[in-house]
C-alpha cells in the first residue's frame, strides 16, 4: 500500500493540487467506465476525466486508430503547420457535425485547454465589435487563467489573484430568482438604461448548464431570450461548451435543444475523445477578423488529438444512437436521484439534463461526505457548486446500464448513512 502521508506527491508536488485529495490513491490503468489504482483496486468511474472522456477511458475504436498514428511515425507536434490528420479532422467535423445542423462557422485552434478557447473567444469579441466588457452570469465557470478567470462568477475562484483583468459583469443566471427571470425586461432595461453604469459590452458568455456551478440548467426558453438580447442589441453571444458539449447534455451542442446558433461556440474536453488536450473555438465566418498570427503558439492543436478526435465524430456522430442513448441513461440517474428526493425530502434536490446529473443536500458537507464514502466503496464522483453542496455525475456516456446501477446503487447507499 502506498503511505500517503508521506509520498512524493505530498513532499514534492505544490499544495494547489485537488483531486488527490478527495481521491487518495495513485491511479495506474483505467478502461471504459474503470480506473484502477496501483494496488489493483478498481474504481467505477463517473467523473471521467472531469468530462474529458464521454467515449470512456481507453475506449479500443480510439486507441487503435491512434496505436497506428504513433506507429506509422505520424507528426505529434503541436504547430498549426497543415498536417494530414488535421485535414482529415477538419473534413470530418464539417461533414458529421457542421453541415448536418446548417452551422457555417470557422475553426479556430485556440491551444490545448477548456481556457484557451474561452480566452480566443473573449479576444475576438473584443477585436469585432471594438467593445471590451463581457457579461457574465452568476456561477459561472470559465477557466483559470486571468481572462477567464475574470468571468468566472465565483470569485472564491480568484484565489487573491487579485481584481479581474477583464471587465465583467455578471448577470443572474436562470432560476436565481424564483419565477422573476420568466422574461427578460430587466436584463433590457439595465442594457438600455444609460443610468445602469454598464459599458455596453462586446459580448456575453454563458454555459447552457453551469457544471462547476453546480449543475444549474438554463431553460430553452431563457437561452432563446438571451440569444435575441444579444442580437438586438448586437451583442456578440459565446456558448462555453468546454463541459456541456460533444452529447454530454444529449445533442452534439449543448445549445441545440433551445435552437439557437451562438456566433462564438468554445469546446474541449472530450473533443480530443481520448482524454489528450485539444480545443476549438468556433465563430460565424463573418467574425473571422483574425490576422495571420494574431493568436499564434506552440501548442495550437495536437495532431494525435485530430487522429482521435476525427474517429471519434466519424463513429459516434453519423447517427443519433449515442444522443438517444444519452438522454435514456440520463433518466435513469434522474430516476435514482428523484427516488432519493423523495425519501430525503427537505435534505435532498436533484437537477440535471442528459448525462450531468446532481444531487443537491441542503447541508453542503453532506455532498463531500457521500464523495467520500462512495470512493471507499470504489466510486469516483466529485462535488461542484459555490459551496460545493452537489454531487455532480459526469459519467462517460459509453457506460453500461449495469455500471450505472452499480453506481447507483453505492450513491443511494452513501446517502442513506449520511442523510438518515
Ligand atoms: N469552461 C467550462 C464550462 C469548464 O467546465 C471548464 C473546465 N471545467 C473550462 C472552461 C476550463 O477548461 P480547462 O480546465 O480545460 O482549462
Amino acid at each position: 500500500m502506498t503511505n500517503f502521508d508521506t509520498n512524493i506527491f505530498e513532499s514534492l508536488e505544490s499544495e494547489v493540487r485537488s483531486y488527490s485529495r478527495g481521491w487518495p490513491a495513485v491511479f495506474e490503468s483505467a478502461s471504459g467506465s474503470w480506473i484502477r489504482d496501483e494496488n489493483g483496486r478498481d474504481y467505477l468511474d463517473f467523473f471521467a476525466g472531469a468530462g474529458s472522456l464521454n467515449y470512456g477511458h481507453n475506449n479500443p475504436v480510439l486507441k487503435s486508430a491512434l496505436v497506428d498514428y504513433i506507429v506509422g511515425d505520424g507528426i505529434t507536434h503541436g504547430l498549426d503547420m497543415s498536417t494530414v490528420a488535421k485535414r482529415d479532422l477538419l473534413e470530418t467535423f464539417q461533414d458529421k457535425i457542421l453541415k448536418p445542423r446548417g452551422l457555417d462557422y470557422k475553426v479556430q485552434f485556440p491551444g490545448p485547454t477548456g481556457t484557451n478557447t474561452v480566452e480566443a473567444a473573449l479576444k475576438l469579441a473584443r477585436k469585432v465589435t471594438g467593445r471590451s466588457s463581457i457579461i457574465n452570469f452568476t456561477n459561472a465557470f470559465h477557466g483559470m487563467t486571468l481572462g477567464a478567470l475574470s468571468v468566472t462568477g465565483n470569485s472564491m475562484k480568484r484565489a487573491g489573484a487579485g481584481i479581474p483583468l477583464v471587465h465583467a459583469t455578471p448577470m443572474p443566471f436562470d432560476n436565481y430568482f424564483d419565477g422573476v427571470t420568466e422574461d427578460f425586461h430587466w436584463f433590457s432595461r439595465v442594457l438600455d438604461d444609460s443610468g445602469s453604469g454598464l459599458n455596453r459590452p462586446a459580448a456575453v458568455i454563458v454555459e447552457t448548464v453551469q457544471g462547476e456551478g453546480g449543475v444549474n440548467v438554463a431553460r430553452p426558453e431563457w437561452l432563446r431570450a438571451l440569444a435575441d438580447l444579444c442580437a438586438e442589441r448586437d451583442i456578440l453571444l459565446i456558448v462555453d461548451d468546454v463541459q456541456m458539449g460533444c452529447g454530454r447534455t444529449g445533442p452534439f451542442f449543448s445549445f441545440e435543444i433551445a435552437g439557437i446558433t451562438p456566433d462564438i461556440v468554445c469546446l474541449s474536453k472530450s473533443i480530443g475523445g481520448y482524454g489528450l488536450p485539444m480545443a476549438l473555438t468556433l465563430f460565424k465566418r463573418e467574425l473571422d477578423v483574425w490576422g495571420p498570427g494574431e493568436h499564434n503558439g506552440t501548442f495550437r492543436g495536437n495532431n494525435p488529438s485530430f487522429v482521435t478526435s476525427k474517429v471519434a465524430l466519424e463513429h459516434y456522430w453519423s447517427d443519433d444512437t449515442l444522443h438517444k442513448s444519452t438522454l435514456a441513461k440520463g433518466e435513469k440517474i434522474h430516476q435514482a436521484f428523484t427516488e432519493l428526493a423523495n425519501q430525503f425530502e427537505g435534505s435532498v434536490s436533484t437537477r440535471g439534463r442528459g448525462l450531468v446529473q446532481g444531487l443537491v443536500f441542503e447541508e453542503p458537507e453532506h455532498a463531500g461526505k457521500v464523495c467520500k464514502l462512495a470512493f471507499d466503496e470504489g466510486l469516483l464522483a466529485e462535488t461542484s457548486g459555490p459551496s460545493d453542496e452537489v454531487v455532480k455525475l459526469l459519467p462517460a456516456l459509453t457506460i453500461t446500464d449495469e455500471e450505472l446501477n452499480h453506481g447507483l446503487a453505492i450513491l443511494a447507499d452513501a446517502t442513506g448513512k449520511v442523510c438518515s
